[in-house]
């Protein structure tokens, strides 16, 4: 039987070095931190995101700026309110909602907020050099995944990873964290054939899939460490990829879903936030 690997735990410890290091800024003199987050139209899931973001920055001190736009906002004017918030010396970071509403270029307007504010990483600027090592933001969520398989313990190096999802913000740039962690990486997808048989030989699965219930224990080498990004709502409950109950029975850590890594990916984005003002 293995070990539940608990998000929420371990975003609450990553949540009280945040606060110290904002106390600190603030004893010496600091402005506290202030971010910027743009929500245009009112997607269930993204409104929900919103308000968890400005609850844990209330919490942690953090000031943020909502920017609630109508959901038939041109292209333009949304670019001008981006440039306005880069050159707003105030704000240290900005975080666009996804998804946009269908008419506005997703990759066009996410360009328009410079790196150096660009906390969850969505720019080709910032996926240049998220890719070339270069000094950036590293995406929220799979920074997440990286520090729930650190808390493990086991060494990543070496270790055979394999990831289910190539999406750029989660399947992607978690394969490149975990290729810096110098483990062996495989990446899978809908196409990818015998994918059973690959994750059967994976020390660490990562499954980035929304397809609730895809993994069973048929997937999971024995003593594995098993990350669920998935997160789909079914009948009103969150469900992960992963069966949990007959996962944990054959792998070594199971993350669950809700409590694993949605539980990191708000606390990583604050974390990006502070390390930008040290
Ligand atoms: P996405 O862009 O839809 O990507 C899904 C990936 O899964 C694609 O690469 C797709 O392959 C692959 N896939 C689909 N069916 C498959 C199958 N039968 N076998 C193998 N691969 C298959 O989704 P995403 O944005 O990466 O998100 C993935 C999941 O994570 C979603 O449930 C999302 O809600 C969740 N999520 C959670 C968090 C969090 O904080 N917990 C954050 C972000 C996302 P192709 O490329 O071939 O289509």
């Amino acid at each position: 039987m293995g070990i539940k690997l608990d998000g929420k735990k371990l975003a609450e410890k990553h949540r009280e070095e945040i606060n110290k290091f904002i106390q600190k800024k603030i004893h010496l003199g600091c402005e506290p931190p202030c971010m910027a987050n743009i929500l245009v139209g009112n997607d269930g899931g993204s409104v929900y995101y919103v308000n968890s973001q400005n609850k844990l920055c209330s919490k942690l001190g953090v000031k943020v700026k909502s920017i609630y736009l109508e959901e038939n906002i041109s292209e333009d004017e949304l670019i001008n309110i981006i440039q306005k918030l880069n050159n707003d010396k105030e704000v240290k970071g900005i975080i666009l909602q996804l998804p946009l509403p269908k008419h506005l270029n997703e990759a066009v307007i996410t360009s328009k907020i410079c790196y150096e504010k660009d906390i969850d990483g969505l720019s080709s600027v910032s996926a240049g050099r998220f890719y070339k090592g270069e000094k950036g933001f590293v995406p929220c969520t799979p920074k997440g995944i990286i520090e729930l398989i650190k808390s493990t313990n086991i060494d990543m190096q070496g270790k055979h990873a394999v990831i289910i999802g190539r999406s750029n913000i989660v399947g992607k740039p978690a394969a490149q964290l975990l290729l810096n962690e110098n483990a062996t990486v495989t990446i899978c997808h809908s196409k990818t054939k015998n994918l059973k048989g690959i994750c059967r030989e994976a020390d660490i699965l990562v499954s980035a899939i929304g397809k609730p219930g895809f993994i069973t224990e048929e997937y999971i080498k024995e003593g594995a460490i098993v990350i669920d990004v998935g997160t789909t709502m079914v009948d009103g409950k969150l469900k992960g990829d992963i069966c949990f109950d007959e996962v944990i029975e054959k792998a070594a850590f199971v993350t669950p879903v809700p409590g694993g890594v949605g539980a990191m990916t708000t606390t990583m984005l604050i974390k990006n936030l502070c390390e930008e003002l040290e």
